[in-house]
């Protein structure tokens, strides 16, 4: 009988979806801490073991999915031609998407007051360096030290200029865009694996959190959930609605009509990747986009374009920043943009991949790791909203370079 309870019990915990495991990993973890208090540090250690797992995992997913995320690009003249547009829209609309997350949580202030130590944490205290310098040490004199000592911005040029090259070298560098490829999906299959290690790491981190910082960690949190909800919604209903009737002259209301179904799919889902059916089939028959654009461009979206994950990025950045009472300078916001911006090309449309970059993001302007542990427990609430906006990025994107190619047909965009 107590082996039968025993075993539905396992089966309804291996059963339940991932990110319903760390909510409750999350919510047991804030009730046990309340309940220990101090003595709750005990339990960090859990949280440290996953921390480290998914530092783990940065260097070569960063490299192989980049790489795969260029070589996907195949090159025609043409291709080259809506792949430069595609690109830099795409990377533009990721910057401002940033600086809304930046602005919105430099306003709200949803890390204000915490008053988190950095000083017992491992990563804390190191400060950036300024930004010329940073842009100067982008191109790495020795990849392989790169690699070594993780050196993000370095890691990230290195893989961009060999992801070009084995474009531009064609036959000879399929089998290395195979190796790549077949090393991408380990990867993507190993942070399935580290992810279900979060539950746990995440009890352990949040009774860590609860225990020694009071249950006061619970408004921020809500004030986080905010900022990033707020900075979606501008981000689609002013800035990718304005950029579509200035520099479009097209009808935002179509648009925003034509993203109901994908974004709905993209809420649910929390993958740009899972999403990219209905995205291609909204885009050609919504919006008239023709499709050769739209099958380019999208599935290069879905790899490289997030501008959810960067605006969610720069809320949480400025908001760990807060929490530990670290003073940002403005060299150290240009460098969040930078990196954030480079670091969405590497985000896999999956869900929760835009978590373990934003440790990237930590760690490259030097604020603590650990932070994550906090936004950890609400990651899939942030993750609906940042996948959907990522997903409208994508379609915005795809009907501008259309209308600007002459791919688009406005009767059916208008209809
Ligand atoms: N889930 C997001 C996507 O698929 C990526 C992320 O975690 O930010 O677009």
């Amino acid at each position: 009988m107590d082996n039968q309870v025993q075993s539905s019990r396992q089966g309804f915990w291996s059963g339940m979806a991932l990110w319903k495991k760390i909510l409750i990993g999350m919510v047991a973890g804030i009730i046990v801490g309340a309940l220990m208090g101090p003595s709750a540090a005990l339990l960090k250690p859990i949280g440290t073991l996953f921390i480290n797992a998914i530092k783990m995992l940065i260097v070569p997913l960063v490299f192989c999915s980049l790489i795969v995320g260029i070589t996907s690009m195949k090159d025609t003249r043409k291709m080259g031609r809506i792949g430069v547009k595609a690109v830099v829209l795409y990377l533009g609309t990721t910057a401002v998407a940033i600086a809304i997350g930046l602005g919105l949580s430099a306003l709200l202030e949803p890390g204000a007051g915490l008053n988190m130590v950095a000083k017992d944490l491992d990563d804390a205290g190191k400060s950036a360096p300024p930004l010329v310098q940073t842009l100067l040490a982008m191109i790495p004199q020795n990849p392989v030290n790169a690699l070594a000592a993780g050196n993000i911005l370095q890691i990230i040029v290195f893989a961009v200029g060999l992801g070009v090259s084995l474009v531009l070298v064609g036959e000879k560098g399929e089998p290395a865009v195979k190796l790549f490829e077949s090393l991408a999906e380990a990867m993507y299959k190993l942070t399935e694996l580290v992810m279900k290690l979060a539950p746990y790491g995440i009890f352990g981190l949040m009774a860590w959190v609860a225990g020694t910082y009071g249950l006061d960690v619970l408004l921020p949190l809500i004030k986080v959930i905010g900022a990033v909800y707020l900075g979606a919604l501008i981000h689609v209903l002013v800035f990718y609605s304005g950029v579509l009737s200035v520099l479009g002259r097209l009808n935002p209301i179509k648009y925003l009509r034509a993203i109901t179904n994908p974004a709905a799919v993209a809420f649910t889902t929390s993958s740009s990747s899972g999403t990219l059916p209905a995205t291609i089939k909204a885009t050609r028959q919504d919006m008239g986009v023709s499709e050769g654009v739209s099958s380019f461009v999208l599935p290069l979206g879905a790899t490289i374009n997030m501008d959810g994950t960067a605006l969610y990025q720069g809320v949480c950045a400025l908001f760990i920043a807060q929490a530990f009472g670290i003073d940002l300078q403005t060299s150290d916001y240009l460098t969040i943009i930078l990196t954030a911006t480079l670091a969405s090309v590497g985000t896999a449309g999956v869900p929760g991949a835009g978590l373990i970059m934003l440790s990237l993001v930590l760690s490259t302007v030097g604020l603590p790791v650990e932070g994550l542990a906090i936004v950890a427990g609400i990651d899939r609430i942030l993750d609906m909203a940042r996948t959907t906006i990522n997903v409208c990025g994508d379609m915005m994107v795809a009907v501008l370079v259309a209308k600007s190619e002459r791919e688009l047909d406005e009767n059916v965009y208008n209809s």
